[in-house]
C-alpha cells in the first residue's frame, strides 16, 4: 500500500521536481499537483509533464492533498503555511523539505497550528535549480532526516518515513537543534567558506580574474561548484540557521588561526598530521557510499 495517494508539491525546483519524478517512477498511482509562485515555472512543469495537475494558487494544490512537501526556500516556509492555512484538510500530514529545521517548525506549527507536522531535511542536491534540474535518482542512498516534533503520531512519521525509503533514501530521526548543529558543521560552514574563497579570488588585484579560471584546476574550481548554489536558497539558510553558523564560524576561525601559525613557525609535523587526519575522512566518506572513489571527482580527462 503507498503511504500517501495524493501529494501536493509546493515550489518546484530542483528539490519538489526531484520528488515528482522519484514519485513518478516509485509509486506510479500516486497523484501529484505541483504550485510554483512563478508562472513561468507553472508552465514549464505543464511542459515538462511531471505533475498530473499544476495548480494556479497554493490554496488550490493542497485541497484533495493527503501530503503536502513545501519545497520554497526557508524564508518563505512562514508565508506559504499563511497561505494554505484554510485549504488543508486536517487529516493531512504537511513536510517540508528545508536545509535548516527549528525555524522552519516554528514557522510552520505558528501558521497551521494544530496541523500533523512532519519536517524533513533530504541531505542531497546539486547546484542546479529550477523544474528542469531535477531527476529521479536524486535522493538514492542519500540520508532524509526526519525531525518531528515531540508530540507528532507515531502514525505520521512511519508514513513519511515510508515515503523517503520509497524514493530511495535512508532515513535518520534527530531533534530539530541537533539536526540544525549538524549540518551547520556538514553543509552550510562548507557553503560559506566556498563562497569567501571564490569571492575574494575574484577579488584579488594582484592575479587577473583570466587566470583565475585559467589555473583553477589547482583546486580552485571544486570550490566554485559549491559556490554556484541558489543564493536565494542560502542566503535564507545562513539566517535561518543564524546560531549553529556563527557558532561554528568561530570554531573555524580558531582551527585558521591555529594553522596560520603552524605555517608561520614552520611547524611541518602539526600540518603533516592535520592533512594525515582529513585524508582518512575521506576515505570513510566514500567507504560509506556517500561519494565516488573515481579520482578527481569522476571527471573524465579525454
Ligand atoms: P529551487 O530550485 O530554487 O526551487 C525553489 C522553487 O520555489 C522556485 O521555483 C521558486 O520560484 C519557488 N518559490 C519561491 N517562493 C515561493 C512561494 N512563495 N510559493 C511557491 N513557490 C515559491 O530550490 P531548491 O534547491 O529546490 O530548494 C528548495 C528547498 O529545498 C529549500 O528550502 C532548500 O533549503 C531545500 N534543499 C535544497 C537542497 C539543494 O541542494 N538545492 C538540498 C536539500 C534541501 P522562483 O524561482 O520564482 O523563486
Amino acid at each position: 500500500m503507498l503511504p500517501f495517494a495524493n501529494i501536493a508539491i509546493i515550489g518546484i525546483g530542483l528539490i519538489g521536481s526531484s520528488i515528482a519524478h522519484a514519485v513518478r517512477e516509485t509509486m506510479p498511482s500516486a497523484r501529484i499537483t505541483g504550485y510554483d509562485a512563478d508562472p513561468a515555472v507553472r508552465a514549464r512543469v505543464i511542459e515538462l509533464g511531471f505533475c498530473d495537475d499544476v495548480s494556479d494558487s497554493a490554496g488550490a494544490a493542497v485541497t484533495d492533498a493527503d501530503l503536502v512537501i513545501l519545497c520554497v526556500p526557508v524564508g518563505v516556509m512562514a508565508e506559504i503555511a499563511t497561505e494554505i492555512a484554510e485549504d488543508l484538510p486536517s487529516d493531512a500530514v504537511i513536510s517540508d523539505v528545508g536545509s535548516s529545521k527549528e525555524s522552519v517548525m516554528a514557522a510552520l506549527s505558528k501558521a497551521l497550528p494544530g496541523a500533523r507536522i512532519i519536517p524533513a531535511h533530504p541531505v542531497a542536491g546539486t547546484e542546479n535549480s529550477g523544474p528542469d534540474a531535477g531527476f529521479a535518482t536524486l535522493f538514492h542512498d542519500r540520508w532524509c532526516i526526519l525531525t518531528p516534533p515531540e508530540d507528532a503520531a507515531e502514525g505520521d512519521i512511519e508514513r513519511v518515513k515510508a515515503f523517503w525509503q520509497k524514493l530511495g533514501a535512508n532515513i535518520e530521526i534527530m531533534d530539530a537543534k541537533h539536526h540544525d548543529l549538524v549540518l551547520a558543521v556538514t553543509s552550510h560552514l562548507p557553503h560559506l567558506i566556498a563562497y569567501t574563497i571564490v569571492g575574494t579570488a575574484s577579488d584579488l588585484e594582484d592575479v587577473t580574474r583570466g587566470e583565475v579560471i585559467k589555473y583553477s584546476a589547482g583546486g580552485f574550481r571544486d570550490f566554485t561548484r559549491i559556490a554556484a548554489s541558489d543564493p536565494t536558497m542560502w542566503r535564507d539558510v545562513f539566517l535561518s540557521n543564524k546560531e549553529a553558523v556563527l557558532e561554528m564560524l568561530q570554531r573555524f576561525s580558531e582551527d585558521l588561526s591555529a594553522l596560520q601559525r603552524a605555517i608561520r613557525w614552520d611547524k611541518g609535523d602539526e600540518l603533516f598530521d592535520l592533512f594525515t587526519k582529513t585524508r582518512a575522512i575521506r576515505r570513510r566518506i566514500i567507504e560509506e557510499g556517500q561519494d565516488d572513489a573515481a579520482p578527481d571527482f569522476g571527471r573524465t580527462h579525454d
